[in-house]
């Protein structure tokens, strides 16, 4: 028999932990399972189904027979709507047969991005707070991560003197995020504008996530780095359609750089994914090209939910809520109710069944916030306000 003891696993894995995001949205998943009335704020995954006539064309492409491989960087026809919408939205050329690269879902296109540019010992500059995903890639790669306080009260002066001091011999890439998961930030062109000369000038790659880029909802125009004088050969554009056409469970994401990089990350793909789903990526092509009405109609909702959940969050002592300008998220500061963020976000789960993710896990400027996914009914974050309320009140 096997002494299981001794079968030996990854050095890698080690000190990797599972996403935070995902282990909170799997707990309440179970508790909801076990009959218990959960509200779940956790995981930035929209209420609304995906508009009919994407969900058709997926139908449709099944019963007409693609149910096979597909070309393993994605239906010709898709990379061209992906850099036709990226053009002429976005403001940035790409070539669609050299130059994207279509995969199951954005996750796997950093992942596969961090694999093909990042050697061990090399170092990946982040802006904190960030997502839960930017560092386990760059550390699965080998790579290390260098972290820059970026918000809104950043001024320009600090965010270049502060990228001057991050940088290293060793660093290879810059990760943004506009507009920002946890944070809701928005980058502005200006900001843009320093990170674009410092990539150029340290010869850098700047991979902008621009997942939630339709999700803004103050007078604040959406801006691509890439559309910036000379960026497109040093920026690789991450995107996809889970947040803006509600189609988390589809997977389908992309990445647009440099062909240098594309053809590298098109060898792993080949090996890893082969491709994005065949019928999905024919409702990608509905969703890119079909009517964005329904991506206006759940923007103008996600702006009123935003408003009554910052105004309520802001009526609990010891709760400090800005009020975010883009994504689906709000990111309260809870520090002053004397609790952590970890402890915060455990006993709310435990004791009034609200479930959000601690700030903790999207870095070091996440600390003492919770943040509450508001891509969620009405009813529910109404709901989850007054448990709140509660749970705060007999600290
Ligand atoms: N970037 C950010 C900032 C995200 O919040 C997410 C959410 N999962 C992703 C990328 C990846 O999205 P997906 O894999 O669903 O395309
Ligand atoms: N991006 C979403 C979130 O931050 C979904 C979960 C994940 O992929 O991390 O909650």
């Amino acid at each position: 028999m096997a002494d299981e003891d001794n079968l030996q696993l990854a050095d890698r894995v080690k000190g990797l932990s599972e996403s935070p995001t995902i282990a909170v949205m799997d707990k309440a998943r179970k508790l909801k399972a076990a009959g218990q009335p959960v509200v779940d704020l956790s995981g930035g995954d929209p209420d609304f189904v995906t508009a009919p006539h994407v969900t058709e064309a997926a139908i449709s492409a099944l019963k007409d027979g693609f149910t096979h491989y597909t070309p393993s960087r994605g239906f010709p026809e898709l990379l061209k709507a992906i850099a036709y919408k990226t053009e002429h939205e976005n403001g940035a050329a790409y070539d669609a047969k050299k130059e994207i690269l279509v995969t199951p879902g954005a996750k796997t296109a950093l992942y596969t991005a961090a694999q093909a540019i990042i050697n061990p010992g090399d170092e990946a500059i982040l802006f904190d707070p960030c997502w839960v995903s930017y560092a386990p890639c760059i550390e699965l790669a080998g790579g290390k991560c260098v972290y820059v306080t970026m918000d809104n009260h950043t001024t320009l002066a600090v965010l270049k003197a502060n990228l001057q001091k991050a940088v290293s011999g060793r660093t290879r890439i810059v990760i943004l995020n506009t507009p920002n998961n946890p944070s809701g930030f928005v980058w502005s062109k200006e900001q843009l504008e320093v990170v674009a000369d410092f990539v150029q000038s340290h010869n850098l790659y700047v991979l902008s996530d621009e997942i939630y880029e339709k999700l803004i909802f103050e007078d604040q125009p959406h801006v691509s780095i890439a559309s910036l004088p000379g960026m497109t050969r040093n920026t690789l554009v991450l995107n996809g359609l889970s947040k803006s056409h509600a189609m988390t469970g589809w997977r389908m994401g992309w990445l647009l750089g440099p062909e240098k990089v594309i053809s590298e990350m098109l060898k792993i793909h080949s090996h890893s994914s082969t491709c994005a789903a065949s019928f999905v990526q024919k409702g990608a092509i509905a969703a890119l090209e079909g009517s964005q009405e329904y991506t206006n109609y759940m923007v103008g909702r996600y702006k009123t939910r935003r408003d009554n959940l910052a105004a309520g969050l802001n009526k609990i002592p010891g709760i400090h809520c800005e009020v975010p300008a883009g994504a689906f998220y709000a990111f309260p500061e809870i520090s002053h109710t004397g609790l952590s963020d970890m402890d915060f976000a455990s006993r709310l789960l435990e004791e009034e069944l609200v479930a959000v993710t601690p700030g903790s896990a999207f870095g070091p400027g996440g600390v003492g916030h919770i943040r509450l996914s508001f891509a969620n009914s009405d009813e529910m974050l109404a709901e989850a306000v007054i448990r709140i309320e509660k749970f705060v009140s007999i600290l």
